[in-house]
């Protein structure tokens, strides 16, 4: 049964975080121990889960209601530094837990969660299982009618592996949900730091006019990890670094780094503006494609071992070079890297903007630009280089400081930047699908992505080697320099 779509009644709990019940599909999973249940209990401790909401675990596991919040219980403590001895806000937030036993394939457990949901309140079922099961939930929740026309859906990544997978999943979602109800995570969003992006973007005077490519001469994203792939490794050899990281987390940056200014801090404005980023991509060279896989070093197994195909030619790194066709970015290069086992865990924007048009001070003075840094991990915040003279005697020396906007130094000691997941999940609460991908922008990403995936598939490319924890395969650097730049560097 496909329920009707009554906007109106959408409308009224729109950006209110009331009664709720949160119903976690894989509640015994990875992805709900490590993130949605910690993030869960840090609103509780917000006051933002008020009784009688509740969270309700829905897996295969068998275990009772008991069973699950011992299991919470411990997941808890393991990912939430709660002060010793102070349990009382875990055990009052256990108690809005409940459990079911179900099978997204089967009968099992469905009734039970029927008779389990209460009226007047918002509901929200999270995904969090392989997308193999996205299609028996989204059936099963309409045959049992669990769905009002105002409950949501979360769904993870991956959301399809090429354009024509993920108009399937898109066209499966759609037969039981209004696009308005559909809310396709990416974590990234979520960041503090990426909002403050945009803050930084449409809040100031300051950067706005000289956001083209008349004064920004390029900008580098790059999302940086020290792991490998195992324990990930069956999903990430059919996927690699540009389905894993490029389609999805670095598209989303470059789009809120790129886009128009919205009229409004709305979900529709603001997705309207990311879809026309990725559709003025301009397909990349094949030059432009830098592709890398990891070997071992310091004791750690290589990509191919890792994955336990030694002739393996999925990309474990990835550098590409993009241009936007359009009036605000043509001729600005966007430098993109991405890459596991690298040198530090790290993901930043660098803005860089070009040279003063003439150095009043002399060559001996050096050559500076302003630098507008974005880091998401691991420390949130933002600066900015600006020159200055270089203190003391000997003439006009000319150094860069950076202006720190880091939330520590701005919010002082002890402020709490909510982390990705707990920021979405009470903006699914609340209705908010800002920072949510809309149906129509996974699918242009995809139509980027797909014709350079064929390329280097059809052309039999085998990636580069580059030795763990370093920056990557050669070629990424020479990207760069090639064009007589730099990548900035990853422990800075
Ligand atoms: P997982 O394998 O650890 O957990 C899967 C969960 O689904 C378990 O609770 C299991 O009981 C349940 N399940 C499996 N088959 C079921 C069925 N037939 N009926 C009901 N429940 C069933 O997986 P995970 O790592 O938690 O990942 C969940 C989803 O989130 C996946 O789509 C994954 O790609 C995505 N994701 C995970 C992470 C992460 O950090 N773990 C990050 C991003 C995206």
């Amino acid at each position: 049964m496909v329920t009707t779509w009554r906007r109106e009644t959408f409308g009224s709990r729109i950006g209110l975080v009331g009664i709720f019940d949160l119903v976690v599909f894989g509640g015994t999973g990875d992805l709900a121990r490590r993130k949605i249940l910690p993030a869960l209990f840090k609103r509780f401790c917000a006051g933002q889960m008020p009784k009688p909401s509740r969270l309700i675990g829905a897996a295969r596991t068998d275990m009772d209601t008991e069973a699950y919040r011992a299991f919470v219980r411990i997941a808890i403590k393991e990912f939430v530094d709660i002060p010793d001895g102070d349990d009382a806000a875990l055990e009052a937030f256990l108690a809005q837990l409940e459990y079911v036993v179900l099978d997204a394939r089967g009968d099992t457990g469905w009734a039970t969660l029927q008779g389990m949901m209460a009226p007047d309140r918002v509901r929200a079922f999270y995904f969090s299982v392989g997308p193999g099961l996205f299609e028996d939930l989204a059936c099963k929740l309409h045959q049992w009618n669990l769905t009002e026309d105002d409950s949501r859906i979360v769904v993870e990544k991956p959301f399809g592996r090429d354009l024509e997978t993920a108009q399937e999943l898109n066209a499966i979602l759609a037969a039981h949900f209004h696009e308005s109800q559909i809310y396709r995570i990416d974590h990234y969003l979520g960041k503090e730091t990426v909002q403050n992006l945009m803050a930084v973007r449409f809040g100031n005077m300051l950067f706005e006019p000289l956001w083209n490519s008349q004064y920004i001469d390029h900008i580098q994203i790059t999302v940086a990890e020290t792991v490998g792939v195992a324990g990930r490794d069956v999903y990430y050899e059919r996927a690699g670094a540009m389905r894993d990281m490029v389609q999805n987390h670095l598209m989303q940056l470059l789009c809120l780094i790129a886009m128009e200014p919205p009229a409004k801090f709305e979900p529709d404005a603001v997705r309207d503006e990311k879809l026309k980023v990725i559709r003025a991509l301009d397909p990349v060279e094949p030059h432009h494609i830098v592709r890398g896989q990891y070997t071992s070093a310091d004791g750690v197994a290589s990509y191919r071992e890792d994955v336990g195909n030694d002739r393996s030619k999925t990309e474990s790194f990835m550098a590409l070079k993009c241009h936007l066709s359009n009036w605000r970015w043509a001729g600005t290069p966007f430098y993109l890297r991405t890459g596991k086992r690298m040198e530090v865990r790290n993901s930043k924007i660098t803005v860089v903007f070009k040279d003063a048009p003439h150095s009043i001070f002399g060559p001996e003075a050096g050559r500076h630009n302003n630098e507008l840094t974005i880091v998401l991990q691991p420390n949130e915040g933002i600066t900015l280089d600006v020159t200055i003279k270089e203190p003391g005697q000997g003439g006009m020396r000319l150094m860069d400081v950076p202006l720190d906007m880091s939330f520590a130094e701005a919010l002082g000691e002890g402020s709490h930047a909510p982390d990705a997941y707990e920021r979405l999940i009470m903006d699914v609460i609340r209705g908010n699908q800002t920072l949510f991908m809309r149906n129509d922008e996974v699918e242009a990403a995809w139509a980027w992505t797909d014709p350079l995936i064929r390329g280097w598939e059809s052309r039999g490319d085998v990636p580069k080697p580059y030795d763990s924890f370093t920056t990557g395969p050669d070629g990424a650097a020479q990207l760069l320099r090639r064009d007589g730049r730099e990548w900035r560097g990853l422990l800075s």
